[in-house]
């Protein structure tokens, strides 16, 4: 060594002690980039303990912020899972990018399957086509599905963001369901009214002509005028009772009502609505009563009986009953009337429904009973059963549930009368 410096050996032996320690770490860091985690950054000395202390901050950072993002996403794909609608999002292009389970279920797509499809090419139907070419989607579109049973979607799409679309879908088979009821509804009132109507009119219009009513004329139209004025009244306040009836929920009062009375009081109205054409029947086997509102059950019971009295011909039978059943109780109309045939029993308590239109008329009918009845029924947590045979009668019987039955003794005087 002699000549060198002895200075310039020692600066060479720190010089190369000083790479020798950069050259480890930066092999450690190497080594480390590889497979980088917060929790195995290397431990550095002098520089490098604050180069990798750094590191391990800013990864941290990186790793929380990434999760939160995570879960925020996963926040937001659990709230469009659990969305009632269906929701599409589609790129500039129409391909889809993302979609719900409910959108699967409405559009007939599957998201794993289908990210990156062009919806169109999925959903083919020409009106949703058209509609997505539109460009104008301020009005959602109607769109009918056969898939899986009828039912019926509107489709609104809403463009947002950098010119992606969000399709959503929303069931409103139902909506429409009552949509159609209503307008039926109107049209079926509607319909009701105008034939006395126009035969009111019509003698009006006569009587105009001739000048005013001299007594044959009057003698004629009267009574004819007078027979539909009662049907439009009886139409009107049917109406009515429905309407109040829909509009509230529970009965209105709950009272403890004497059934076997009822039934007797309503079997003298049955003696004179029959006036003697019938042979009419009272069987009360039990002296439970119900609970619950009368005015609206002996509006039930008159109906069923007035339509035994009035569906059966002459000489037939009709029989009043309040019994038993387990722990039911039943208050039952059987008449030995003309009967229905079985196709027609689960629509008899549709609004109008009616076997025979003219039938139905001839003898006083709105078409509106057993539609009251039914609520009748509900509003009592009963149910209306009907067993019918074309041609040799029916029974209808208002079934009442145990919570509905104060049981009482049946009176000896009670057991049968006819
Ligand atoms: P309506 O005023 O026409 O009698 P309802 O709602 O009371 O209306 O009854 C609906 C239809 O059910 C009737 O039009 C009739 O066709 C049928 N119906 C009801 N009760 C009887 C019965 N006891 N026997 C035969 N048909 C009946």
């Amino acid at each position: 060594m002699s000549g060198v410096p002895e200075a310039l050996v020692a600066a060479v032996v720190v010089l190369a002690a000083l790479l020798l320690h950069h050259l480890r770490h930066i092999a450690r860091l190497t080594r480390w980039l590889r497979d980088p985690d917060p929790d195995t950054v290397p431990p550095g000395r002098g520089l490098w303990d604050g180069i990798f202390g750094n590191l391990y901050r800013m990864l941290r950072r990186q790793r929380q912020s990434e999760s939160l993002l995570t879960a925020t996403l996963e926040d937001f794909q659990q709230a469009g899972a659990a969305m009632p609608d269906g929701l599409v999002i589609l790129n500039a292009a129409g391909r889809i990018e993302w979609c719900n389970p409910m959108a699967e279920q409405h559009l007939g797509l599957d998201c794993a399957r289908d990210v990156g499809q062009s919806i169109t090419y999925l959903v083919r139907q020409p009106q949703f086509v058209d509609y997505l070419r539109r460009e104008n989607y301020s009005e959602p579109l109607t769109l009918r599905q056969s898939r899986g049973g009828e039912y019926v979607l509107s489709v609104q799409l809403v463009p947002y963001g950098n010119q992606q679309t969000l399709v959503i879908s929303r069931d409103i088979t139902d909506l429409e369901r009552v949509e159609t009821m209503r307008r039926d509804f109107i049209a079926n009132v509607s319909h009701e009214l105008r034939t006395p109507l126009t035969v009111l009119c019509g003698f009006l219009e006569t009587i105009a002509d001739a000048g005013g009513a001299d007594g044959e004329l009057l003698r004629r139209s009267l009574p004819l005028m007078t027979e539909q004025a009662r049907r439009m009244q009886r139409l009107v306040e049917d109406l009515l009772a429905l309407s109040r009836l829909e509009s509230s929920h529970n009965p209105p009062r709950e009272e403890e009502i004497d059934v076997p009375q009822l039934a007797r009081e309503l079997y003298h109205d049955a003696l004179a609505l029959s006036a003697g054409r019938h042979r009419v029947l009272l069987d009360v086997t039990t002296g439970d009563s119900l609970i619950g509102a009368e005015e609206e059950l002996r509006s039930a019971f008159g109906n069923l009986i007035s339509n035994a009295v009035r569906y059966t011909p002459e000489r037939g039978e009709v029989e009043i009953a309040w019994r038993r059943d387990g722990g039911d109780v039943v208050f039952s109309v059987r008449d030995s009337g003309i009967g229905i045939a079985a196709q027609h029993i689960p629509r008899l308590t549709e609004r109008f429904y009616r076997v025979d239109r003219s039938r139905s008329r001839e003898t006083g009918g709105t078409g509106l009973g057993l539609a009251i009845v039914k609520h009748v029924l509900n509003r009592h947590q009963g149910r209306l059963e009907i067993a019918s045979e074309l041609g040799r009668g029916s029974t209808f019987s208002a079934v009442f549930p145990p919570e509905r039955v104060i049981a009482r003794e049946a009176p000896a005087a009670l057991a049968r009368s006819a």
